[in-house]
């Protein structure tokens, strides 16, 4: 007998975080895995940050912190808004939680009805339809290719909107294909929306800063979009905090106090040295983050040049976040090795018990032809990786 509930049943396990843990197991069973599954920057917290935390643990913030976050990190997010993306948000629009996941999350929880419907740009971030499913909303996807950067059309965008169409969530740069949307390109989505006021936008900006093409645009900066979107944000990818739990939207502030409402029932504020710490990250110039950056878009290269010399891969060159996502279909119904491929799946299980490499199969991000991998490693272990996929493959 199942005891469980039907919600927890319906769920999908998130396929980043188990393929993060099954490399991490090989690996504790003396495997030589190289792990280009799971997206978090292998650099330090910058030392910066770091002793404001310790600060904060001798002026001892020890205590429940309001839900929605502290004030003075909340005009902290309101400055970076501004500063960074041209927004005039005010401390009653911002809602800090446990990691921009709980952002989404609240979002989610707040803005769907069962049966409403979510437009989701795919490839989308693996948790998306999850949290969407789970909150009663249902996924549309809209597919995208390859070959146009696997960026949706303003023709695609307005195919897909039905009555029921609620929300539209997309990041920028994109997880996993590392695409970044231009002013152009959101500028004429937001026109298709003129025509929908009652649908609103979820921009998920957490790899603002890990971005290599120069431009960046939050749709929220929009004319007319500003009052229609949540926009989505947190330290964890470009301060390389992610086990500090520290994410945030600025959002209309109806959503932003049912958000804080929600939060209030199920965890209160998050985590009060780290909403201490995250102050003084939100407050630096971004140009405190060029080493990192640099070093990013320079694995990137390497990784794009290197797949390429893979016969049957097919790459966009990603201008943002740390991932690669090639079309890999051309081996599919082929035997390698005495393994058939058949899908995504079956490539990624083959890379890992071939090649000792761990990435992560497009089928999560909603696109079944290809394949992740995260770059936030070492310049030498992308080298081994890359050269012994090559090797497995030929
Ligand atoms: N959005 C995207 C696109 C991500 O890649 C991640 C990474 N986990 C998140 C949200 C969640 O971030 P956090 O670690 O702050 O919960
Ligand atoms: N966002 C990262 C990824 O996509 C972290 C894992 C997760 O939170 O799912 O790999």
């Amino acid at each position: 007998m199942n005891h469980l509930s039907d919600r927890i049943n319906k769920l999908s396990t998130s396929q980043t975080l188990a393929m993060a843990a099954l490399a991490r197991e090989l690996k504790a069973q003396g495997k030589d895995i190289i792990s280009l599954s799971l997206g978090e920057p292998d650099f330090n917290t910058p030392d910066f940050i770091k002793e404001a935390a310790k600060k904060a643990i001798d002026e001892n913030y020890s205590t429940y912190s309001p839900v929605d976050g502290y004030v003075e990190l909340k005009e902290a997010i309101c400055r970076k808004f501004k500063r960074d993306n041209n927004l005039d948000y005010t401390p009653a629009n911002i809602v800090v939680s446990t990691g921009a996941k709980q952002s989404l999350y609240n979002v989610a929880q707040v803005m769907l009805n069962e049966g409403d419907e979510v437009i989701l740009p795919a490839p989308y971030w693996v948790s998306y339809y999850e949290i969407i499913k789970m909150s009663g909303g249902i996924p549309v996807e809209v597919p995208t290719s390859v070959e146009s950067d696997f960026k949706i059309t303003p023709e695609q965008l307005e195919k897909a909107i039905t009555p029921k169409t609620k929300m539209i969530w997309y990041s920028s740069p994109c997880n996993p294909s590392g695409s970044v949307y231009s002013r152009e390109e959101l500028t004429a989505l937001a026109k298709v929306l003129e025509k929908y006021p009652n649908i609103f936008v979820v921009a998920d900006e957490i790899y603002e800063h890990i971005n290599f093409s120069g431009t960046f645009c939050s749709v929220a900066s929009i004319p007319g979009m500003f009052d229609r979107t949540v926009t989505v944000n947190g330290v964890a990818k470009a301060f390389a905090m992610t086990g500090w739990r520290i994410g945030y939207i600025g959002a209309p502030e109806f959503i932003a106090k049912a958000c804080t409402k929600m939060q209030g029932q199920v965890t209160s504020g998050a985590n009060s040295i780290a909403q201490r710490a995250t102050i003084t990250a939100v407050d630096a110039d971004p140009s405190v983050l060029n080493d990192m950056v640099a070093a990013f878009k320079g694995r990137r290269d390497l990784v794009v040049g290197l797949i390429k010399d893979i016969p049957g891969l097919k790459l966009n060159v990603p201008e943002g976040a740390f991932y690669v996502f090639p079309d890999v279909s051309s081996y599919f119904g082929k035997t390698l090795r005495g393994t058939e491929i058949k899908n995504a799946d079956d490539f990624s299980m083959y890379l890992l018990a071939e090649a000792n490499v761990a990435t992560v199969t497009g089928d999560a991000f909603g696109n079944p032809n290809c394949i992740r991998f995260s770059y936030a490693t070492s310049e030498e272990l992308l080298t081994e990786a890359l050269r012994r996929i090559k090797e497995a493959l030929a």
